[in-house]
């Protein structure tokens, strides 16, 4: 299964810079043998991100988005105007929009429902806070949001769908998962994503790690066949630094 390694910049990156980002890392997309490439800037960076990626197979997702699909809603972003600049993925239930800004899971499963319905790949994140891992509720975390996300779903109306597993004490905090837990839970996540949805996904689902992943160390990720990838914050930031990551990412899958 092909890998997908997604860079997450938040709120980080003007359009000037992202077109200067784009530009260099378009030079190094030669080294990328085996990895599709996304990158999720900020909105308002996503027109300049796509002129700028224009002739490239990196690819262009955004970081949210309403579930409505027009209407007042101040300060939303609809799934058509995402479309509109060539965007094909979205990130939703981000751990920073469910701890900051107080999604619930039934907003993310409305979020996933529009996404779906406008041919957007939801990359969809799941993961336990520091405390619930350390009372043991990890397992019972993941299926919970899973099953808000996905239960009765039409498993025909999804094309392609990435999980991302992402433990939110290993975001932003130097202090990644182990390759054997961060598999652990990923097929965890496989299975019970299958379960929900009525049979076997293959290729139609991946599930990429998420959570302090840096060019050091993604080659003990991606080598165990559960994780499928990475969803990466701080180390997509850099140009040569995501570069880095991403070629040691097709470098260690082919071995
Ligand atoms: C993220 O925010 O999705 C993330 C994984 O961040 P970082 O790589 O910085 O831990």
């Amino acid at each position: 299964m092909k890998l997908i390694i997604a860079a997450n910049w938040k709120m980080h990156k003007t359009a000037a810079e992202t077109v200067s980002f784009c530009n260099s890392l378009k030079l190094r997309e030669k080294e990328f043998s085996g990895v599709e490439v996304l990158l999720c800037p900020p909105y308002t960076a996503l027109s300049a991100a796509a002129a700028a990626l224009k002739g490239s197979a990196i690819k262009l997702g955004a970081q949210n988005m309403s579930w409505e699909t027009e209407g007042a809603y101040t300060g939303e972003i609809a799934a058509p105007m995402l479309k509109e600049f060539g965007v094909t993925h979205v990130i939703l239930g981000h751990s920073e929009r469910r701890h900051i800004f107080g999604e619930a899971d039934n907003v993310i499963r409305k979020k996933l429902e529009q996404a779906l319905r406008f041919g957007l790949i939801p990359i969809l994140c799941v993961g336990e806070t520091g405390e619930q891992r350390s009372g043991g509720d990890t397992a019972a975390v993941l299926e919970s949001q899973l099953r808000a996300a996905l239960e009765g779903l039409d498993r025909e109306s999804i094309a392609e769908l990435i999980i991302a597993y992402e433990p939110v004490w290993a975001i932003g905090t130097g202090q990644a998962a182990s390759p054997t837990d961060a598999a652990d839970a990923a097929s965890l996540v496989r299975s019970a994503a299958e379960k929900l949805l009525g049979g076997a996904m293959e290729g139609a689902l991946r599930v990429q790690y998420g959570g302090s992943v840096n060019a050091g160390n993604i080659d003990g990720f991606v080598t165990l066949p559960p994780v499928n990838g990475a969803l990466v914050g701080g180390a997509s930031l850099a140009v040569d630094t995501f570069a880095d990551l991403i070629k040691a990412a097709g470098e260690a899958a082919e071995c």
